[in-house]
């Protein structure tokens, strides 16, 4: 096969045309297929069942009543457990409620109230500025966008953030706090490396009250035997000097049960020290049943690391239906590009520029719900308009198979649709 961009006339016409009938033959499936947000299956919910059923023991080990009030920072048995699975140390982290996406939100929300250890007071008084690499995550967009934080896309690389942009954009006192998914990024899976975690921690920064919302998502979430231990970003931001950069955040919501996890932020001292007397004016402690119950569920570390292969041994064929179909619709045509992540939740897949809304249009109106194109960008704005993120965990794989074959079919058709404009 021909790459698309060397086809004649003649070929390209040929193509939209066996594109167009295809896509046709799609239309007339009535399909009602979702590839939109990263949630598990019924079945990688079910690894969990017993969750449902425990015998939770009303007394947790450090003989706290768990049905009463109290215990702000969670239950220490769960705290070291994750301490010892995200590596970073046991009195740097607490465990909190069913969503790690609420502690990030509270503590943009606190630094804009109250500010930050070693700043200069509340951060809604000054400008601030976040950098936001591209492609990431849309609910960290989200935060920024709904509380007024301008966001500075950097461009994601192989092991990180462009780093002298990063380091530029550092000189600017208004920057004030970056987001980072550093373990299988959302949505194209990268992991930053040793190196580059390092400079983001050591860079010398205008703000001497610099964050890095740091969101370890995806630490535990391995697509492949290898099982990287995560960077104690704690204690090297505390080596570098710079201890209270950083602010790491995790959560259980894709070990067990999406809503009905546990949350843990791990960071310095100080940050904890602010964060948790903001927390006590909103709550007199987390759910500690649920808390205790995951204790009893997991046994140990050990324990999640088993539940974990056991979720990989379903996600992983997943990941290879959304490859194959890639491959083998797209991968001779050499117009779009696609992540392999070895980890994480998702696909990115870079249709040819200036077509991913099309795309996403043409799936849609043949029954492929996708994540909107531009979603991966701040405000939604996808300069190229080429990144489109795929979810393949939910559907399952008779669907997830269908539902890759027409986007390819789409992606093919606005791409030869696109090029005959060129042409014409
Ligand atoms: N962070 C990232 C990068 C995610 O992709 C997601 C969910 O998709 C979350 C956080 C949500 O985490 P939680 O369920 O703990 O709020």
């Amino acid at each position: 096969m021909t790459s698309l961009h060397d086809l004649s006339a003649d070929q390209l016409t040929a193509l939209l045309a066996e594109q167009q009938a295809k896509y046709a033959e799609l239309g007339a499936a009535g399909l009602k297929l979702d590839l939109t947000r990263g949630k598990p299956s019924p079945e990688q919910l079910d690894l969990s069942n017993d969750l449902l059923t425990i015998d939770v023991q009303a007394t947790s080990a450090d003989g706290v009543d768990v049905r009463n009030y109290g215990g702000l920072q969670g239950n220490p048995a769960l705290r070291a457990m994750f301490a010892e699975l995200l590596n970073v140390p046991a009195d740097s982290i607490i465990a909190g409620g069913n969503a790690s996406l609420t502690m990030m939100h509270d503590t943009v929300v606190q630094a804009l109230l109250y500010g930050v250890p070693g700043g200069e007071g509340p951060w809604k008084d000054q400008q601030v500025k976040f950098i936001a690499p591209v492609p990431g995550y849309d609910r960290h967009f989200t935060i920024c966008a709904k509380l007024g934080i301008e966001m500075i896309p950097v461009e994601l690389g192989e092991h990180g953030p462009d780093l002298d942009e990063v380091a530029r954009l550092l000189a600017d006192p208004a920057v004030k706090g970056m987001w980072a998914v550093p373990m299988y990024a959302n949505p194209n899976g990268v992991v930053y490396d040793e190196a580059t975690t390092r400079a983001l921690l050591e860079l010398p920064a205008a703000a001497p009250d610099f964050r890095i919302w740091w969101d370890n998502a995806y630490a535990l979430h391995h697509l492949t035997d290898d099982e990287p231990r995560p960077i104690d970003v704690v204690s090297l931001a505390a080596e570098v000097g710079n201890p209270d950069r950083v602010l790491a955040f995790a959560s259980t919501s894709k070990v067990t049960f999406a809503g009905a996890g546990v949350g843990f932020l791990a960071t310095s001292k100080a940050n904890l020290g602010a964060y948790l007397d903001g927390l006590g004016a909103a709550t007199i402690g987390p759910d500690k049943v649920n808390q205790q119950r995951h204790v009893q569920f997991f046994g140990d570390a050990e324990g999640v690391r088993a539940l974990m292969r056991r979720q990989r041994d379903l996600l992983a064929p997943k990941f290879a239906v959304v490859l194959d179909a890639l491959v083998s619709r797209l991968g001779d045509y050499g117009f779009a590009r696609w992540t392999q992540p070895a980890g994480g939740y998702f696909v990115s897949l870079d249709v040819l520029d200036g077509t991913a809304t099309r795309v996403v249009e043409l799936a849609k109106q043949a029954g492929i719900a996708l994540t909107p194109a531009g979603a991966s960008h701040p405000l939604g704005h996808d300069p190229h308009d080429r990144t489109i993120r795929i979810a393949p965990s939910f559907p399952p794989l008779g669907d997830l198979q269908t539902a890759m074959d027409g986007l390819a079919t789409c992606a093919l058709l606005a791409a030869a649709e696109k090029l005959a404009d060129q042409q014409a």
